[in-house]
């Protein structure tokens, strides 16, 4: 099943590519591997895939220990202030830093154990109330904030689309993040680079792809449906 998933994944991948007149290695998949146990990943990483997603600290630190040391873990959930010392040295990049206090704790735990820390601001860019991520409007200033802490380097943005029936419902959101983040960059600020566009899921990773994302976070169309109760 893993292999057929994979295949269709990379597949829609090169497909979006093709439509958006990319080159395919502009994009990443993230292997979204949440819940899923560590032969299920480690199945997937024979297959060829190096980037994992995980949006738990406890369940990624587990899965650091056994799994292969050339993963590139991607930290995409909402992070806890007093669990940042856990991850920092340990992840390729935390997509999920959204208030100056996490960025500030980071630095922190950088410091310490004398790391740069690549980093994504997430923007909750439909304005959902029941999701993390700073407003557009305030992505900018924060941006600004975080770009003097020295040892986190600012590579892009990431968000969480709406979820939607139709992929095509969540373009505009897709387009309006990718502007935001031509408009950060045209700013050149010291320290950030908009480089990294970090959107698109299961259910709209093409449309993503189309509309400039560089890294696309695919859990359920890879390892299938999540069972939380387990
Ligand atoms: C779970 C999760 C994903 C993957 O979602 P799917 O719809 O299963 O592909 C992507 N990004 C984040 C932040 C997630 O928490």
């Amino acid at each position: 099943m893993l292999q057929e998933n994979l295949t269709e994944v990379e597949a829609n991948i090169v497909a979006a590519c093709e439509r958006a007149g990319r080159s395919r290695d502009e994009v990443t998949l993230i292997a979204v591997s949440k819940t899923k146990p560590v032969p299920m990943l480690q199945e997937v990483y024979d297959m060829g895939i190096r980037n994992f997603g995980e949006n738990k600290v406890q369940e990624m630190c587990d899965k650091i220990e056994v799994l292969p040391h050339d993963i590139k873990w991607h930290m995409i959930g909402h992070l806890q202030t007093n669990k940042v010392k856990y991850i920092v040295g340990k992840t390729a990049l935390i997509h999920s830093v959204d208030s100056l206090k996490l960025a500030e704790e980071i630095q922190k735990q950088a410091v310490k154990k004398d790391v740069y820390v690549p980093i994504l601001v997430e923007v909750n860019i439909a304005g959902e109330e029941s999701k993390f991520g700073i407003s557009k409007e305030e992505t900018m200033e924060l941006v600004r904030q975080i770009s003097s802490l020295d040892h986190l380097q600012i590579k892009g943005l990431m968000t969480i689309a709406p979820f939607v029936e139709n992929a095509e419902d969540n373009r505009l959101y897709f387009r309006g993040i990718r502007q935001l983040s031509v408009d950060i960059a045209n700013q050149n600020i010291d320290n950030v680079s908009m480089d990294i566009l970090s959107m698109g899921m299961t259910g709209d990773y093409a449309v993503a792809i189309e509309e400039g994302a560089t890294m696309v976070r695919v859990g359920t169309g890879i390892f299938g449906a999540r069972n939380y109760n387990i």
